[in-house]
């Protein structure tokens, strides 16, 4: 099928449901409005020269907006190029270079002055007429979206995934017992949908049940909750930092608030289970955390599938999805789980962790590669190794440790960033740490911590007394010395009043590495 195919069989299903409401400019479309959207802007597309595997750059916010243009690309046959608003001009223009686009949806595009041969489109929100409609040229293995990773770990890369791809995540995603949306539910989005999680879990998935969407451009904590009580909001899809900021509020607004919701979900980098806690605490829901990429179309593993939020773990692979831990030469590092058969998850009861290694994944929801010529894809028998450490609980649960590129090399050892920011993180006065590896004469790399002083977003728990948060380059070191390996402890400790994050907030060490 065509991704698009969403919007026609939720029209079909559920023409006068609540569909799309936008708590910016406050459109709210039923999903028959939205089919009509749709459908007037893929005319519109083919009438500005849009062929098939043509690409267009959607470069918008959370919006309504950026729900129609996205179904209307892929139902008038070409490829989406979703893009960040906020992106500065020169990054905009070397990716409408990079991936070719000839085609440019954006909120007044006049001011924009896009590139000699990029023509640039409004999005159509509420057509004059109803067009016919559309068929769709394109499905299966052709290219929906090309989703350009954020590059915490590098340049950019275009990500290809196909019609089956998406597709794949969402029927994964809907097989997880008990569901992970339904059609009843009331979904609150103010995630990035330029970026895949946002975009299948979030938009195709609410879609393929003709649930409501309730979409705001950015998160402000205060706001989300007035939208949340205002549209009475079911369902929250979210990232760390959002339940952080939540986490740090007063329970009692917090439960009004978040009266009406029943699932909280978290994804894109690690949930500190202290704010699962605090979240828990005040309003007697867990956070349900996920793990995927964009060349995973996105989610890979969740704790929804064991149905129990457990602090420090990402949860078990979805239905469909194979999963298998394999050191540096490929060769597998703990037995390949197949989540169908308890024996695996479960493993052989003898207990202990099954072993670290590279996490490597095979589905129908893999990518075809990366944009142009689909290189580094899945391997001959369909595994995508995917660059993050893990490894198997004793339950066959997922554990995060870091990413293979992050690790520190100091003279032969091996430092696990992750290992020294939990310490770090630990002492009163840290709001954010960031351990990375530089450059050293002497040892090859050595540890440097980066930190932001601060009380931090997370309360403590009730009954830890309060130190004075008396930070200093010294506190740091020696409570590193007291509980870390020699090598492992910070040779440099800088104060900062930042980190740099990604959109979806994610840290970007290179940044932090090459200082750039
Ligand atoms: P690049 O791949 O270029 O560095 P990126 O990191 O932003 O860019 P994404 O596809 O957005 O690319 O991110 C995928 C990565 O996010 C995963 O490989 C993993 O490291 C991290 N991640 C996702 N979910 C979680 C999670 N629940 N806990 C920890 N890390 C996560």
């Amino acid at each position: 099928g065509n991704v698009a195919d969403l919007v026609t069989l939720a029209a079909r299903h559920w023409p006068d449901s609540p569909a799309l409401i936008d708590t910016v400019d406050g459109t709210a479309l039923t999903w028959s409005g939205v089919e009509a959207a749709v459908d007037a802007q893929a005319s519109e597309l083919r009438a500005a020269g849009l062929r098939p595997g043509d690409r267009v750059a959607v470069r918008l916010p959370t919006s309504a907006a950026f729900a129609i243009s996205l179904y209307a690309v892929l139902r008038a046959g070409g490829i989406a190029v979703p893009l960040s608003p906020q992106g500065p001009a020169a990054e905009l223009n070397g990716l409408l270079a990079h991936s070719g686009a000839t085609l440019l949806v954006s909120r007044r595009p006049g001011e924009l002055e896009p590139p000699e041969g990029v023509r640039a489109l409004e999005p159509v929100i509420a057509p004059d007429s109803r067009p016919d409609p559309v068929v769709p040229a394109r499905a299966g293995e052709d290219i929906a979206v090309l989703s350009y990773t954020s590059g915490t770990t590098g340049p950019a890369r275009g990500v290809m995934l196909s019609h089956r791809a998406l597709l794949a995540n969402v029927s994964q995603l809907t097989a997880v017992s008990p569901p992970v949306l339904e059609h009843s539910d009331r979904l609150f989005l103010a995630i990035p949908l330029f970026h895949v999680y946002g975009l299948g879990p979030g938009l195709l998935m609410a879609t393929s049940v003709g649930a409501t969407t309730v979409l705001a451009e950015r998160f402000e904590v205060g706001k989300a909750l007035v939208v949340c009580a205002e549209h009475r909001v079911t369902a929250i899809a979210g990232v760390p930092a959002m339940y952080a900021e939540l986490a740090a509020l007063p329970a009692d607004e917090l439960g009004t608030g978040l009266a009406t919701v029943r699932r909280l979900t978290s994804g894109a980098a690690p949930l500190h289970p202290k704010v699962l806690a605090a979240i828990r605490r005040a309003v007697g829901l867990g956070v349900y955390e996920g793990y995927g990429l964009t060349e995973t179309a996105p989610v890979v593993t969740s704790t929804l599938v064991t149905g129990y939020p457990k602090p420090g773990s990402v949860g078990r692979p979805l239905p469909g999805v194979e999963l298998r831990l394999v050191d540096s030469d490929g060769e597998s590092a703990s037995v390949p789980l197949d989540p169908a058969d308890p024996d695996d998850v479960f493993g052989d009861g003898d207990g202990g962790s099954l072993g670290t290694g590279l996490v490597s994944v095979r589905g129908a929801n893999l990518f075809s590669g990366y944009w142009p010529d689909g290189a580094h894809g899945p391997d001959a028998e369909g595994w995508y190794r995917t660059g993050d450490v893990g490894y198997l609980d004793v339950d066959g649960d997922l554990h995060l440790v870091d990413r293979a590129g992050d690790l520190i090399i100091v003279n032969g050892f091996n430092v696990y960033p992750h290992e020294v920011e939990e310490v770090i993180g630990g002492l009163p006065g840290v709001a954010e740490v960031a351990v990375v590896g530089v450059l050293d004469e002497r040892t090859g790399e050595a540890v440097k911590a980066v930190i932001v002083p601060g009380a931090g977003a997370v309360p403590s728990e009730p009954s830890e007394p309060s130190e004075p948060p008396e930070l200093s380059e010294q506190r740091v070191v020696e409570r590193c010395a007291a509980e870390l390996a020699g090598y492992k402890v910070p040779r440099t400790v800088e104060f900062v009043e930042e980190l740099p994050h990604s959109p979806t907030g994610k840290l970007r060490r290179v940044q932090l590495r090459t200082g750039e």
